[in-house]
């Protein structure tokens, strides 16, 4: 039997991994999350009282606690996805980035090794660990180029430095135990569930309550945007048929300028509502200063996981970024609570 443990389940792309698991697979899921601002349940309504789904709510970083759940479940892999994400967050204080992408990871792994060293026969042969982490690890590029697997790491803010040394960690267990672990580096998601602090959920939801739309500097940056339902996939693709100790890099080959993420949303958003304020919501766009040590570029080679595992984004941005617009506009419900704490 197939039995995944999902840390940050309650989050955005985590909870993309549970809807995806127990709709798409035969595999039980006990999903770890602390649920901080970020952890959201009534991302989970649609699965919540499936046999197969369990949620726990807890910190990666307590070993009782997660020791005592592996023995209980006796997961075939997991899947550790949680952490602090948002990179403003940690600009303005990076605490809770080290304590649980770093801190946090090294007692989560030391808490599986331990797990696994109690394995023997087909399930210690069976187990592996996905470390779900960035492709902001890799730094910032030019006009030109693409990350690859191989991209040396220069991380650039805080989260993304607490990102890259839970990298190391991982790399170095599996480097130095053993341990059967891989690493994914995910270039920028979007899609339902999003927590309305990051660009496209923040955008739509100001939007549609005829807020500003900051845009950071001129708009100019670019990032590499995918579909989360195809990420998730793709993480399941990659636990399950990647090779150990390897890194997967995963990216829809998508880029867009911010500014013209923000003008797309509000194109749309311009013809799917009928009370567009006056020269369209795209009136609604101001330049604000520009995030400290903003990276200018994120681009991804996805060929390594397309060639090896077969995998390929299903949703292009145009389809994606219609989908997530339009699952906006009806699910007022899950992001209108949520709109005072999202900064
Ligand atoms: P998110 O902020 O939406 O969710 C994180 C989840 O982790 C929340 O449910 C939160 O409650 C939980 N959590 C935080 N600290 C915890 C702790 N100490 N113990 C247990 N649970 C805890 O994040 P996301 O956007 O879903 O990102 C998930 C993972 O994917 C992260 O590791 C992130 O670095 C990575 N990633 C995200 C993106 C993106 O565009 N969002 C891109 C690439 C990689």
């Amino acid at each position: 039997m197939t039995t995944v443990f999902v840390t940050g389940g309650a989050g955005f792309i985590g909870s993309a991994v549970c809807r995806y698991l127990i709709e798409r697979t035969d595999a039980q899921v006990v999903n770890l999350d602390k649920l901080t601002y970020a952890g959201n349940l009534q991302s989970l309504k649609t699965i919540e009282d499936n046999p197969r789904y369990r949620f726990v709510q807890g910190d990666i970083g307590d070993r009782e606690l997660v020791s005592a759940l592996l023995r209980d479940a006796r997961p075939t892999h997991v899947m550790h996805l949680a952490a602090e994400s948002h990179v403003d967050r940690s600009i303005r204080g990076a605490g809770d980035f080290i304590d649980t992408n770093i801190v946090g990871t090294f007692r989560l792994l030391e808490a599986a090794r331990a797990y696994r060293d109690e394995l023997s026969g087909e399930a210690r042969d069976q187990f592996r660990f996905l470390h779900v982490s960035t492709d902001e690890v890799y730094g910032t590029l030019g006009d030109t180029g693409y990350f690859v697997e191989t991209t040396p790491y220069a991380p650039n803010s805080p989260y993304s430095a607490s990102k890259a040394a839970s990298d190391h960690l991982v790399r170095a267990w599996f480097h130095t135990y053993g341990f059967p672990a891989l690493i994914s580096n995910c270039s920028n998601n979007y899609g339902p569930y999003q927590y309305p602090e990051k660009l496209v959920g923040r955008t739509i939801t100001r939007a549609l309550a005829r807020q500003s739309l900051p845009v950071f500097g001129q708009g100019l940056n670019i990032r590499d945007w995918l579909y989360v339902e195809d990420h998730a996939q793709a993480l399941w693709l990659v636990v399950s048929r990647g090779r150990l100790g390897e890194q997967y890099n995963i990216g829809g080959r998508n880029e867009r300028r911010n500014i013209d993420l923000v003008k797309r949303i509000c194109t749309l958003l311009d013809a799917k509502t009928s009370d567009a304020p006056a020269g369209g919501y795209a009136s609604l766009i101001e330049f604000v200063v520009d995030r400290a040590g903003h990276d200018f570029r994120y681009a991804i080679d996805a060929t390594k996981i397309e060639t090896e595992l077969g995998w390929k984004a299903e949703h292009d941005f145009d389809s994606g970024i219609e989908a997530t617009v339009d699952w906006y506009l009806t699910n007022e419900w899950w992001w209108k609570p949520l709109l005072h704490g999202a900064a």
